[in-house]
């Protein structure tokens, strides 16, 4: 007799795509056997029904489109274990107070890592800053809301993406790391226009792995970083805006 969870794994990793990956290399170095562990227990809970193509294969993480088993759109980011920056990922975890992590043990940096990215995501989210809603953080596996439309098209990077009005996406984009640094007490410690996605002309701050709490000791460096980002990304775009500007916009100066 075949299990309803045998028979989702079964699915899960049948499904054609999957197998595309693999052909193309990155899926044999992400889907280790422990990812594979993962992806079933997720599958089981019913939060990854189909895993489809890959949205982005990065450095770190690749991100794949997937739907869950209501057959809504997920984002599924994994992590692979063998091209991490340990030493980067420690040196963020040590300083949070949230994690009380003293291991050199690969799997377990990895994993708090995801967990701290999937707490980041729901602090932002908590606080109405538009970030994809977290739903769950397994291992080296993050599953999130998809951004992007209804056919299930990602939403592009604020790098790739025309848009008409860049002033209004500045300022939205000022806006939420205004709230993320009043309200939820986070620097994001990575924006750029690789992590801003433009979803139907809209931002949306993606990628928060790297975020810290505003009393980790390297927050204002991270501060400072995320807003010459945006001054430099947005002077691209038209827009002169200074370094002064955007910080007494945050600082309420
Ligand atoms: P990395 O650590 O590789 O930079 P990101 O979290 O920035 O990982 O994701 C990489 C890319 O995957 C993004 O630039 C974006 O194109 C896509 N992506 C990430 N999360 C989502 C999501 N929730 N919905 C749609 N696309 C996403
Ligand atoms: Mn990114």
């Amino acid at each position: 007799k075949v299990s309803k969870a045998d028979d989702d794994l079964r699915k899960l990793l049948s499904e054609k795509r999957i197998k595309g990956i693999e052909d193309r290399q990155v899926g044999s170095e992400v889907f280790d056997s422990m990812t594979l562990k993962t992806l079933y227990k997720l599958s089981k809970m019913g939060h990854i029904h189909i895993l489809k193509g890959a949205i982005s294969t990065g450095k770190e993480a690749n991100v794949f489109k997937g739907y869950n088993k209501d057959n809504e759109l997920v984002a599924v980011k994994i992590y692979r274990v063998r091209s991490s920056d340990f030493k980067k990922m420690q040196y963020y975890i040590q300083g949070d107070p949230r994690f009380n992590v003293r291991t050199s043990n690969k799997r377990q940096i990895i994993n708090t890592w995801v967990t701290k990215e999937y707490r980041n995501l729901m602090r932002a989210y908590e606080v109405g800053v538009n970030v994809p809603k977290p739903i769950i953080a397994k291992n080296n596996v993050l599953v999130m809301e998809f951004v992007g439309d209804e056919e299930g098209n990602p939403a592009l990077p604020l790098r790739q993406s025309k848009i008409s009005n860049p002033q209004e996406v500045l300022e939205k984009i000022v806006d939420y790391v205004k709230i993320l640094y009043k309200d939820a007490k986070l620097v994001h410690g990575d924006l750029s226009s690789y992590n801003i996605l433009i979803n139907d002309g809209e931002p949306v701050i993606i990628d928060m792995g790297q975020g810290v709490l505003v009393n980790h000791p390297v927050s204002m460096e991270l501060l400072n970083r995320d807003i010459d980002n945006l001054v430099k990304d947005f002077k691209k775009l038209g827009i002169h805006i200074t370094k002064d500007e955007i910080k007494s916009k945050i600082m309420d100066l």
